[in-house]
């Protein structure tokens, strides 16, 4: 499949699995759910909503956790088995949709976010506040002895 800044092709951190997807997103949406946040170690997931017949996964065989959710929804998130990344979330409810994991897109730069939801569990820090020391490149590493 040729590349192009549409696609949507990534992959895990090692490498075993990749994915191209042949559709564009149907939406992009932030997830501060507990669920969310525990799976991603992060302030909030960001999925990005496709065709799950779109979708094609090469490479190693994937593994997933499945939970029922607050809402009552069957909820399967699948990862990389060697390096953890979390890739995919599908749900029992919409058997025809997928939400890739916009972090593990090769190009995520180009994504369009379209809304959030569960913003009721959100924590402070999902915002980043624009005071913070930033640094372009690695920063200073601190250990308070
Ligand atoms: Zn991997
Ligand atoms: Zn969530």
């Amino acid at each position: 499949m040729e590349s192009t800044r549409e696609q949507l092709v990534g992959g895990c951190l090692c490498g075993a699995l990749r994915y191209e997807c042949s559709s564009r997103p149907k939406t992009v949406s932030y997830c501060h759910c507990p669920d969310c946040r525990k799976t991603t170690g992060s302030a909030f997931c960001v999925g990005v909503c496709v065709c799950m017949d779109s979708l094609k996964i090469l490479g190693a065989s994937i593994k997933g956790y499945t939970k029922t959710a607050d809402s009552g929804n069957r909820i399967t998130r699948e990862f990389c088995p060697e390096c953890g990344s979390p890739l995919f979330t599908k749900v029992d409810a919409f058997p025809h949709l997928v939400w890739i994991k916009a972090g593990s897109l090769d190009e995520p730069g180009h994504l369009e976010s379209t809304h959030q939801i569960w913003t009721r569990f959100s924590v402070p820090w999902a915002h980043i506040n624009d005071d913070l020391p930033s640094f372009p490149w690695e920063g200073p590493v601190q250990d308070n002895e």
